[in-house]
C-alpha cells in the first residue's frame, strides 16, 4: 500500500485518541500510512479540505457528522438510514461515507449476555444511530430524554420515548448514559430518583463517557451494577473504520491489539 494520508476532523479535535490509536495500527501492521488531526471550524468545507489536504480518509467528531453525510458521494446504507458519517474513504475522486459509531457500540455492549430491554439516557446524535443498530438486532431500546424535542424523529421511528416528567418506570436489562452530563461537568442525566427506580433492576450500567467516572456511574456502582465506560465503543468504532481505510484488508481481530496500545498510555 503506498503511503496514505488520513485524520479525524472536528472542532474540538485536540483532544481526540484517533491519531494515536490509528497510528499505531499502521506502525503495528507494517503499513505506510499517517494519521493525522484538523481542525475544521467551518463544517461546509469539509469536502474542500478533505481535497486540499490530499487524504485519502477521515474520521469526523463533532460537531460535523451530518457536514459529513452531506458531503459523500456514496453512502453506506446505515450511514443512510441515519443521516451521521463519522468515517469517509475517498476511492477515485469519489467519497464514500459509513457510520462505525453504532457497530463499535454494539460490539461494546454484546458482552453483556441475556439482554432485551434498554433504557437509553439521551436522545442526540448517537442516541439516535445507536438506537437504530440496536433494534435491527433484536433490542428493545426506550428513550428518556430531558426536553421533548429531540424525542419527535424518535417517535417517528417507532421508539417508546419519555421526558423526565411522564417516566413510566420498568424494568431495563441495561441502563446506558447517552448523554455529555458527567463530560465536563458533575450532572447527571437524569432525576437522581428516576436512577434510583431504574438502577436496581439492571443487569448492567454503560456510560458512552470514557476517561473519567461520571457520576451517573458512580450511582451503578453504589448499586453494586457492573458498569462500563465508553472507551470500548471508541476503539471499536476506531477498528472498524480502519477496516475501511485498509479496504478490508485486515480483519477486526488483527487491528484490534494494535489500537488498544493508545489506551496504555
Ligand atoms: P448531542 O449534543 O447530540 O446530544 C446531547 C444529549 O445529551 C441530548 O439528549 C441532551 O438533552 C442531553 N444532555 C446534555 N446535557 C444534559 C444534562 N445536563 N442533563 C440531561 N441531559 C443532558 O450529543 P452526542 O449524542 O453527540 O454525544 C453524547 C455523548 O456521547 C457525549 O458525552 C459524547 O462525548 C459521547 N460519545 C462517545 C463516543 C465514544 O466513542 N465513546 C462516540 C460519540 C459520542 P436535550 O435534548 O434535553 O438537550
Amino acid at each position: 500500500m503506498p503511503k496514505h494520508l488520513f485524520a479525524i476532523f472536528g472542532n474540538p479535535v485536540s483532544h481526540s485518541k484517533s491519531p494515536l490509536m490509528h497510528n499505531f495500527a499502521f506502525k503495528g501492521l507494517g503499513i505506510d500510512g499517517c494519521y493525522t488531526r484538523y481542525l475544521l471550524e467551518d463544517g461546509e468545507k469539509l469536502k474542500e479540505k478533505f481535497f486540499a489536504l490530499g487524504l485519502k480518509g477521515i474520521n469526523i467528531t463533532v460537531p460535523h457528522k451530518e457536514h459529513a453525510y452531506r458531503a459523500c458521494d456514496e453512502l453506506d446504507p446505515f450511514a443512510q438510514k441515519v443521516g451521521a458519517v463519522n468515517t469517509i474513504v475517498e476511492k477515485n475522486g469519489k467519497l464514500y461515507g459509513y457510520n462505525t459509531d453504532a457497530p463499535g457500540f454494539l460490539r461494546a455492549i454484546s458482552e453483556f449476555r441475556g439482554v432485551k430491554n434498554v433504557l437509553f439516557l439521551g436522545a442526540g446524535g448517537t442516541a439516535q444511530s445507536t438506537s437504530m443498530i440496536l433494534r435491527e438486532a433484536g433490542y428493545d431500546v426506550t428513550i428518556l430524554n430531558r426536553s421533548a424535542g429531540r424525542l419527535v424523529r424518535f417517535q417517528e421511528k417507532g421508539f417508546e420515548t419519555y421526558t423526565f416528567e411522564n417516566f413510566q418506570p420498568q424494568k431495563f436489562d441495561l441502563v446506558i448514559n447517552m448523554t455529555s452530563a458527567g463530560l465536563k461537568d458533575d450532572a447527571l442525566p437524569c432525576p437522581g430518583e428516576i436512577l434510583d427506580t431504574v438502577i436496581p433492576s439492571a443487569k448492567a450500567c454503560i456510560d458512552v463517557i470514557y476517561g473519567k467516572e461520571t457520576p451517573f456511574l458512580k450511582v451503578a456502582k453504589a448499586y453494586g451494577k457492573p458498569t462500563k465506560d465508553g472507551a470500548d465503543m471508541l476503539l471499536y468504532q476506531g477498528v472498524i473504520a480502519f477496516e475501511y481505510f485498509t479496504d478490508h484488508a485486515y480483519g477486526f481481530e488483527k487491528i484490534l491489539p494494535h489500537m488498544q496500545k493508545a489506551f496504555l498510555l
